[in-house]
């Protein structure tokens, strides 16, 4: 006899963690996450995240009352939002000119680290929890599948591993740990989060758009922002010169051995694809502090898609599945990654709904998992391969007009 209430285990407290975390607790699951990490913020790392086309799905998944906090999140909530300033603005790279402003309508961009604060409000995230590996118990209890972490063992009904571009589980439901690999790009990615302390810059930033901004067609891509300007409690703006800013930067290379703030800090000043961006993306990384306030760091981009729909034995009989970028690891180009996490989470939460008005039955977990892996892992593919493709026109200023970012904007294309 299926149990009348099985726990459900989310694997990571990101944004797709938390979000799905919400949605099923709306709905009367009994749900726990699990995170590797000491807390919310042991981690200086923060980037920002457009919030587009699925914002009102993100929201529907929320109580009502952490809805209302979005705008803690928000970069700068004081905005007078319009269509204007809900696009991307992008440049040519090499003239500075102004190629196009990619719409978004409707759109907010947040703090990643601060929208974190926000969602982890109500769930209970059990910290410090670095997942190892997912057995199956003898027992014919709900809870039948055994999490094993560094520290201890929990059982589960379900899974739900939504632990991150270089996920642990995805070998698991894959069945083979080199098709889980994700693929590297060749392309190095840097944010450094910057507090110029000087209005002039933030200036030289909100000019080129009062949110965000991006320079494509040269040997590098360039971008700037605003990150923050107020204390993301719902407190009065700073003023300007304090406003907290992001300078990005995509190139070909070799990801450095040394990563520190510093070392980044020099590598990005030092560049030749650097010093050949269009001002003021290139004076924007002249200009970056380096009196150890500025947080700096790089990476390789990766990406991954799924070989096709996961095994029944793979997945523990449809118990364990995939969401965010655990499932579909992408590039950042056109901000999707984030949409399609909500989009997962959504569809998990109608999954789980489904499979209880059934009675929790072997048969309606085997279908209804089964129906969100091959949608997933379809939508997904498609999502990836887009942003793959992004990638390679935006280092041609003849080719970026054919970017789907130019042709269709940010609007959903998978
Ligand atoms: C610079 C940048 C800009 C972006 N811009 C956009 C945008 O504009 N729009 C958009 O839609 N998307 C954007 N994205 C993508 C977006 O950030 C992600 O899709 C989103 O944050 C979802 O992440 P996640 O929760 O799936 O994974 P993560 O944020 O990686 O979270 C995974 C969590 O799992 C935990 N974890 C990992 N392994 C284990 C383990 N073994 N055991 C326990 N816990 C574990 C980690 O500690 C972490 O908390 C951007 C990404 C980047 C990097």
């Amino acid at each position: 006899m299926p149990a009348a209430n099985p726990k459900i285990a989310v694997i990571g407290a990101g944004l797709t963690g938390l979000l799905v975390a919400h949605g099923l607790q709306k709905n009367g699951f009994d749900v726990v996450i699990y995170d590797r990490d000491a807390s919310v913020d042991s981690r200086s790392r923060d980037w920002t995240i457009v919030l587009h086309w699925a914002l009102p799905v993100m929201q529907s998944l929320l109580p009502k009352s952490l809805a209302a906090k979005l705008s803690h999140a928000i970069c700068n909530p004081d905005l007078a939002f319009d269509a204007s300033v809900e696009t991307l603005a992008v440049y040519n790279g090499i003239t500075g000119d102004k190629l196009f402003a990619s719409p978004m309508p409707g759109s907010r961009r947040i703090s990643r680290q601060r929208l974190r604060q926000v969602l982890v409000e109500g769930l209970d995230v059990k910290w410090g929890k670095k997942l190892e590996k997912i057995e199956k118990t003898e027992t014919t209890d709900a809870d039948v599948l055994r999490l094993v972490f560094e520290d201890g063992t929990e059982d589960a009904g379900y899974v739900l591993a939504a632990d991150g571009a270089s996920s642990r589980v995805r070998a698991l439901v894959v069945g083979d740990a080199t098709k889980a690999q994700s693929t590297p790009s060749g392309l190095l990615f840097a944010t450094a989060i910057v507090n110029y302390k000087d209005e002039a810059k933030v200036k030289s930033v909100t000019d080129l758009h009062p949110v965000a901004a991006i320079a494509m067609g040269a040997d590098a891509v360039g971008g700037c922002g605003v990150l923050h300007v107020n204390d993301g409690k719902g407190g009065p703006a700073r003023a300007v010169a304090d406003w907290t800013t992001f300078v990005i930067k995509i190139w070909r290379g070799t990801l450095p051995a040394a990563t520190s703030s510093s070392d980044v800090i020099r590598l990005l000043k030092e560049s030749d694809s650097s010093k050949s961006l269009a001002a003021p993306f290139s004076s924007q990384i002249d200009w970056i502090p380096e009196d150890g306030s500025s947080v700096c760091y790089v990476d390789e981009m990766k990406y991954w898609v799924a070989p096709g729909p996961f095994g029944t034995d793979t997945t523990l009989d449809h118990r364990v599945t995939l969401a965010g970028d655990a499932a579909h690891p992408m590039l950042i180009y056109r901000g999707q990654g984030f949409q399609h996490a909500i989009t997962d989470a959504d569809n998990y939460v109608k999954a789980l709904v489904s499979i209880r008005a059934a009675g929790w039955s072997a048969e309606a977990r085997r279908a209804t998992m089964a129906a969100y892996d091959a949608e997933m892992v379809e939508r997904g593919g498609k999502a990836v391969a887009q942003s793959v493709q992004e990638a390679a026109l935006s280092f041609d200023v003849e080719k970026v007009q054919k970017m789907l970012m130019a042709r269709q904007g940010h609007g959903r294309s998978a």
